[in-house]
């Protein structure tokens, strides 16, 4: 008999789906981000306690915090409550096991730290007796559980009940919350805000080839007049300078990625040795029967950018941002995107500013 694998992980999407739709739920997570970021700005802890499973979920997410998340960053002081297995099994062995979160709380806990109180039945004793002590000593409390016992539920300032009874279940929305959770906070309190500026290639960094033809070697790669200085200025106003090409030479197999790649390779030290810049380049090689969601007028690699961004701590600032082309298909996608949009070229667009070049589109942006 085959187990039922998909059942399984039916099941574990049917929760998550439950968790997705519930207004409630999405709220207290926001809110308790909002809470442990407060926390840590003002130089408080959190404290993780769970047993089993939840403990293994305990350590976890202190660790996502003290060591860190997506980027790198200062440590955040956070610690699970069982991981000195000489106190646990001394505090256990003398006092009693229901103490042995309790007992470390009042140790190390002050008003204003934060304790996360994972329980899947939300009947254990020791975790009812750390929550009881943390309220007493002033710890802000929150609850990480099933949809099952009530007690816990009222002990506890916050809490988020996971819409199900099943263990193992329970155990992957505490994880993916205590993930979400760590993420926006780690965002909230080190992420840095940047203008960026998003830029076709061809027409706008370097001469386009002839309508049909496609830049096929560096050789081939001849920069425009005035690019150089205007990467450098955009650099030197704090711009992020990202790349954003259609190439679909590479789907039609006239070069290959790694013709590509080293075409971009060369661009880029051309642009370094001449004090300009460029911080990411990002390509759609497919063929425009493809289909698919990046070759402009789609938005797929400005997405893909932001996203990008964000993962390493930069959030884009879409409302300082631009998009420079010579193609109203880019204009559209960048407008798409909540870009302002500079149109460069020969051909103006009705409504859209625009600019000889990019040496002029980019003077119109640093001297505003
Ligand atoms: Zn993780
Ligand atoms: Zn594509």
């Amino acid at each position: 008999m085959t187990f039922a694998i998909s059942s399984v992980i039916q099941k574990s999407i049917e929760v998550k789906q439950l968790i997705y739709n519930s207004e409630t739920i999405i709220a207290s997570i926001q809110e308790i981000i909002e809470i442990v970021t407060d926390a840590f700005r003002c130089d408080k802890k959190v404290l993780f306690c769970g047993n089993g499973g939840s403990a293994a979920d305990a350590q976890h997410l202190a660790a996502e915090l003290s060591g860190k998340f997506n980027f790198d960053r200062k440590p955040l002081f956070a610690e699970a409550l069982h991981v000195n297995s000489s106190y646990l099994t001394a505090v256990a062995n003398d006092y009693s096991y229901e103490e042995v979160f309790s007992r470390l709380i009042e140790a190390k806990g002050r008003p204003g730290d934060i304790l996360v109180a994972l329980s899947t039945s939300g009947k254990s004793k020791n975790i009812l007796h750390a929550i009881d002590t943390a309220n007493r000593i002033g710890l802000i409390t929150i609850e990480l559980s099933g949809d099952t016992c009530e007690e816990m539920e009222q002990m506890c300032k916050y809490t988020i009940k996971v819409p199900s009874h099943d263990t193992a279940r329970i155990q992957e929305c505490h994880i993916m919350i205590g993930h979400i959770i760590c993420q926006a906070v780690e965002r909230n309190l080190f992420s840095t805000k940047k203008p960026a500026v998003f830029l076709n290639r061809d027409g706008v960094i370097n001469k386009k080839m002839p309508e049909g033809d496609y830049v096929k070697n560096a050789e081939e790669f001849v920069f425009l007049p005035g690019s150089f200085q205007a990467l450098k200025s955009l650099i030197e106003k704090d711009y992020l300078v990202i790349v954003v090409t259609n190439q679909q030479c590479v789907a039609r197999g006239i070069i290959d990625e790694n013709q590509l790649h080293d075409i971009h390779k060369r661009m880029n030290e051309r642009i370094q040795s001449n004090g300009g810049r460029i911080d990411a380049i990002y390509v759609c090689p497919h063929d425009i029967s493809d289909n698919c969601i990046c070759r402009k007028p789609k938005t797929g690699l400005f997405l893909k950018a932001i996203e990008d961004f964000n993962h390493n701590g930069i959030e884009i600032d879409i409302d300082r941002s631009f998009m420079i082309s010579d193609s109203e298909k880019d204009i559209a996608a960048g407008k798409a995107v909540g870009l302002k949009t500079i149109m460069v070229g020969n051909d103006p667009l009705p409504g859209t500013p625009s600019a000889k070049n990019l040496l002029e589109a980019v003077q119109s942006i640093v001297f505003q």
